[in-house]
């Protein structure tokens, strides 16, 4: 059993206080409120993780550090009697009891008052009256009240509860844009129809729906006027791109060539156009701009099997050739295979090794070897664990919202008992695989990066969530970093990597509501100049598994939901594109308000595709630019007899 006291404190101290949130007594009511008793069954082990979770009736349990901030901003004395408008769970209900004298709470959907009331009754929390019905008109026979709190969006604040606050009372509500995107606004009643507005910064809550609110049936025309003008935006600002093998494609991408970094997104990890354009940009880059780097989403030992044979250079005796493991199509492939030449070529034509170009891989070192050694250890000594591991590997994106997949992935008791053996196994695993290397300056210092963190990476990786991802992207981010302190001041780099890496996470629901950053966001904080890519498709077939460690399959992807930032793309009409939010500021503005976007990574699961593969995000504060392929073919993985790549063995250069 996970300990959740253990769970909450660290919590609190981990994303609460350190982002911020300073009132004692706040801290101290989140310590104490079992939000596991507020999750939905099966969810309990994530209830620790800083991120919303949904209740059913298409709602979520607010995330734990937006509760505290809102709790403090309210500025609650012992004293005080409340009000809340959005029971959901009753989870930040219960906080408010912890702060206040009397909690009344508001909720519209019947069944989730029904369910709050219980909880809150069954964990001790007398104190709060729920009630079914409007909150945008208050609880005028409840009132006046020390203090408001609004756990959803309205587009203005409304008048009744303004007027159900106490003199000096405080009404805390998100206002804005139904699309999700509000600021939060404190409203202090400074004499009888005096009240001061202060702006606490940007937030995303679901809509308050009500007479003070918006109407129910007002989100769908909205909608509607939103499909119809971006898509005519996009038309009109989107620049053609010719064919990927036209030498005029890799110009078009000029425009990059002053940044020090340069990452290039893909919006699956296994989509031919995507690898092809990234080849494209990269060697024109490479060309006509001085760039000397290529950093990619890939293990470091294995991408360092290419980075010699890039270079001309042997390999040391007794290695295995690199990705055979899966997700073997990721980077074995010929579109990477035909790249990984080009490179060697282009390497041959230099004497000096300073001015060759190095292939680099970014991720977790042997990562995919890790996850492998534990699959195959768990598969021997408890079956049971092993498809719950291989449940969680696959699962566990920042992208997927799947509760019945969460449900299967629980954490049992298994894995807890094997866990310090794994985590042997691992270690051995890496030590073994390091002094394999060759090594050199680079190798030396990750192995220690890598050896020092170990145990650490190991575990989190297996309880995934924030924690795995965040510790995964700052080591891309740190890997890189080293990487052009090693190439000197004027060293520059492209990254390749997934949308999910690439695009700034503080614009996307990874960071406005998972606390999750990623390499895209470092390089923007750390370099100014660096350029965000994202690369995106409406229709066609990718190369993918149903399941970690699964076969590859080719699945038909399918066309892009109706509210997605795709399905404008799509109705644009312009087939192939590049948009440049920099260029054109109506592109960036038509595209600022968040929207649904798809990603695919090496899983794909058509069949439950709106929660498995899409998540909102505001798509030019994301990127700087964005690639539009309209339709797209799988890459083809390299040993499959189809390499075409003429008088070499088939292995090659993935092996000898
Ligand atoms: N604070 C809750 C918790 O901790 O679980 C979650 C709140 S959820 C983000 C927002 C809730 O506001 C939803 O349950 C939604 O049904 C409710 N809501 C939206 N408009 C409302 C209104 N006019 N009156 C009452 N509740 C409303």
């Amino acid at each position: 059993m996970l300990d959740y006291q253990h769970a909450r404190h660290r919590m609190v101290e981990a994303h609460i206080a350190r982002r911020g949130v300073r009132d004692a007594r706040v801290l101290s009511a989140l310590r104490q409120v079992p939000r596991e008793a507020f999750v939905a069954e099966g969810f309990e082990e994530f209830a620790y993780e800083d991120s919303p979770l949904p209740i059913g009736s298409g709602q979520t349990i607010s995330q734990p550090f937006i509760v505290a901030r809102m709790a403090e901003a309210a500025e609650i004395e012992p004293s005080d009697r409340v009000l809340e408008i959005g029971t959901g769970s009753g989870y930040s209900a219960a906080i408010l009891a912890e702060l206040a004298d009397e909690v009344f709470t508001i909720e519209r959907h019947g069944e989730l008052a029904e369910q709050a009331g219980e909880r809150l009754h069954s964990c001790g929390y007398g104190k709060v009256t729920v009630k079914v019905g409007d909150g945008t008109k208050g609880w005028p026979e409840k009132a006046p009240f020390d203090a408001i709190v609004v756990a959803a969006g309205g587009p203005s604040v409304p008048v009744s509860l303004q007027e159900q606050l106490e003199l000096g009372g405080r009404l805390v509500i998100p206002v804005g844009d139904k699309g999700g995107k509000q600021r939060l606004l404190r409203i202090t009643r400074v004499a009888g129809n005096k009240f001061e507005e202060e702006d606490l910064g940007g937030v995303m809550f679901v809509p308050l729906i009500g007479e003070e609110g918006w109407i129910d049936h007002d989100v769908k025309p909205l909608m509607r006027q939103i499909r119809i003008s971006v898509p005519q935006l996009i038309a009109e600002e989107a620049e053609d791109l010719p064919p990927i093998d036209d030498p005029d494609f890799g110009a078009i991408f000029d425009r990059f060539g002053g940044k020090r970094v340069v990452l290039l997104g893909e919006a699956s990890h296994g989509t031919s156009e995507f690898y092809r354009a990234r080849a494209a940009i990269t060697k024109r880059l490479i060309e006509e701009h001085g760039f000397t780097i290529v950093a990619v989403e890939a293990d470091w030992p294995d991408a360092a099997y290419l980075n010699r044979h890039v270079r001309g250079k042997p390999h040391p005796a007794g290695l295995s050739p690199p990705f055979q493991r899966f997700p073997q199509w990721m980077w074995r492939n010929t579109d990477v295979a035909a790249f990984i030449d080009w490179l060697r070529g282009y390497n041959s034509a230099r004497a000096d090794p300073d001015s060759m170009i190095g292939f680099y891989g970014l991720d977790l070192y042997n990562m995919s070897g890790s996850i492998a050694a534990v699959l195959s250890y768990l598969d021997k000594v408890d079956p049971h664990a092993a498809s719950v591991a291989r449940e969680r590997y696959g699962c566990l994106t920042p992208w997927q919202n799947e509760p019945a997949t969460y449900g299967r992935a629980a954490l049992r008791s298994g894995y807890k008992d094997c866990e310090d053996s794994v985590v042997k196994q691992c270690r051995e695993l890496l030590e073994r695989s390091l002094s394999k290397e060759d090594g050199d300056l680079l190798d030396a210092q990750q192995s220690a990066r890598l050896i020092a963190s170990a145990e650490k990476y190991y575990r989190v990786m297996y309880y995934g969530g924030a924690e795995t991802w965040n510790l995964r992207d700052r080591h891309m981010f740190e890997t890189l970093q080293q990487l052009l302190n090693v190439g000197g001041p004027d060293s520059k780099a492209v990254v390749w990597a997934h949308n999910s890496h690439i695009g700034d996470a503080r614009h996307t629901d990874m960071g406005a509501v998972r606390d999750e950053v990623n390499i895209g966001q470092l390089c923007r904080e750390r370099y100014g100049d660096a350029a965000l890519i994202g690369f995106g498709t409406h229709s066609g077939t990718v190369a993918c598994a149903s399941d970690w460690d699964g076969e590859m399959e080719i699945k038909k992807i399918n066309p892009s939901q109706p509210e997605s930032v795709e399905s404008m793309c799509h109705q644009s009409g312009r087939g192939s594109f590049l948009l440049d939010f920099h260029r054109s500021d109506v592109a960036a503005e038509a595209l600022r308000m968040p929207l649904l976007e798809r990603f695919i990574g090496v899983i794909y699961r058509p069949e439950t595709e709106r929660l498995s593969h899409y998540m909102g995000a505001a798509l030019s504060q994301q990127f700087d630019a964005y690639v539009w392929f309209e339709h797209t073919s799988p890459v083809t993985p390299h040993d499959s007899g189809d390499a075409g790549i003429g008088q070499v063995p088939d292995t090659y250069p993935f092996g000898t």
